[in-house]
């Protein structure tokens, strides 16, 4: 026993199975993307919205729909007060709907466009950009069925892509009708299928019963030719359904955008109602491809018991993102820290008090400052500020204090300047 609980504490502690840590090194390009998107979407009208990560698991069986893998076997569900069962979010639009009817976000009468960016979780098979905790950013537009917004966000999108200096990815459009016309199609799709029903893997079959349309999404090489020829959801819109969808496209096609219709394009998630989308890329491997995906989803509001809201948005994966945009030097890891614009030595313990203030003054004046903490010899701090790359390396000696005067050394060729202390951060300053 006694063994048993020491080998538990000797060994190494990992983080969990499809979470990960990002490290410096990587947590730049994070950065960078959520830059890029917190200053882009300002221009668009978008605000930010931060919802909780645990939310009552309803929210997500009622809204994502509960025969959706998302519903059925992918949620991080725990039990929460007073009976209620609290779920981990597997995704945000969902918590951005809740928080919009709990906080009445309709009275403004006005369009609302809120943005997120945040983890989420699914209890998936973990696999190359397929993860347990993932991050997602993401927009909705609340209140407005005008196809107009839809183009303006893929506008948005496209743009925040070049932006990042994404390339060879591919818009597919659908439409996934509406309650007129959907029930109908799926109708004779499930006939079509029961002939063949035969043929089909598992999955499939488990899904012609229980939501049909998301046979359309298999991706088994043996299904292939059965889904092929069935039949297309876009000759079986209603009026309504059509008409939105050619109007999206003009706008689109006003905005110089390119796409491709996707008839299978359906979506996970059983809100959709008319239009669909997803940006893929095949550098993203054959079965996670999509970067990101969204649509309409008028009716979720109701189903949520809000006030009647047409609703719009999207979720992008960032570590598809990330992977999409990392060069070969970041996967390898080959992480160098910041250089310190200001490396200030001390010869012994009694001139640390000293470069601290120091270093507290030119910190309030914007200087990036380094101070050793290793209580290294004059020489091996010098040696450290060449390793880090220091722009210059100032001595604070007992003299150096009694007499207010700082010598600075400029590390890329040597040169030397006395400085009283109320010049060096200007002096440093111009060198940056
Ligand atoms: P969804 O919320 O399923 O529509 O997914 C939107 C986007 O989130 C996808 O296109 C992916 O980029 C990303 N995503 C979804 N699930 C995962 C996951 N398990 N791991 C990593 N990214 C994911």
């Amino acid at each position: 026993m006694l063994e048993f609980s020491i080998r538990l504490r000797t060994m190494k502690i990992h983080s969990i199975q499809g979470m990960h840590d990002i490290l410096p090194g990587s947590v730049e390009l994070w950065q960078k993307i959520e830059v890029a998107t917190r200053s882009l979407f300002r221009l668009y009208g978008y605000a930010e919205v931060r919802t909780p990560i645990l939310e009552e698991q309803e929210l997500f069986s009622r809204s994502i729909g509960q025969e959706t893998d998302i519903v059925q076997k992918e949620m991080y569900t725990l039990a929460g007060h007073r009976g209620k069962t609290i779920t981990l979010r597997p995704e945000g639009t969902a918590s951005v709907v809740r928080a919009y009817i709990e906080h009445r976000l309709d009275r403004e009468q006005l369009l609302s466009k809120l943005y997120y960016i945040g983890p989420m979780f699914r209890r998936e098979r973990p696999q190359k950009g397929r993860y347990r905790q993932f991050h997602q950013l993401g927009a909705e537009v609340l209140g407005s069925d005008n196809p107009a917004i839809e183009a303006e966000v893929i506008e948005m999108l496209t743009r925040l892509l070049e932006e990042l200096g994404v390339e060879d990815v591919r818009l597919l459009l659908n439409s996934v009708g509406c309650p007129e016309c959907r029930p109908g199609y799926v109708q004779k799709l499930r006939e079509a299928l029961e002939d063949n029903a035969s043929s089909l893997c598992s999955e499939c079959l488990r899904r012609m019963e229980t939501n049909t349309l998301r046979v359309l999404d298999c991706k088994v090489p043996a299904c292939q030719p059965i889904i092929d020829p069935l039949p297309s959801i876009q000759d079986h819109l209603c009026q309504t359904c059509t008409e939105h969808f050619a109007h999206f496209i003009e706008y689109l096609d006003l905005a110089g955008i390119t796409y491709e219709v996707a008839p299978r394009l359906v979506r996970g998630l059983d809100y959709y109602i008319r239009t669909t989308f997803e940006i893929i890329s095949d550098r993203l491997g054959p079965t996670q491809n999509a970067l990101l995906g969204g649509g309409r989803y008028d009716g979720l509001s109701e189903l949520l018991n809000g006030p009647p809201t047409q609703g719009f948005g999207f979720a992008l994966g960032i570590e598809r993102l990330v992977l999409l945009l990392s060069r070969q030097e970041d996967l390898e890891g080959t992480y160098a820290p910041p250089e310190p614009e200001l490396f200030l030595a001390y010869p012994d313990k009694a001139t640390l008090g000293e470069a601290l203030l120091l270093a507290r003054r030119l910190r309030q004046d914007g200087i990036f400052v380094y101070v050793d903490f290793g209580e290294r010899s004059l020489k091996a701090q010098m040696r450290l500020a060449n390793r880090l790359r220091a722009l210059f390396v100032c001595v604070v000696g007992e003299e150096e204090v009694d007499s207010g005067q700082f010598s600075l050394k400029r590390m890329s060729d040597g040169v030397q300047q006395k400085l009283p202390r109320d010049a060096i951060a200007e002096h440093v300053r111009q060198a940056v």
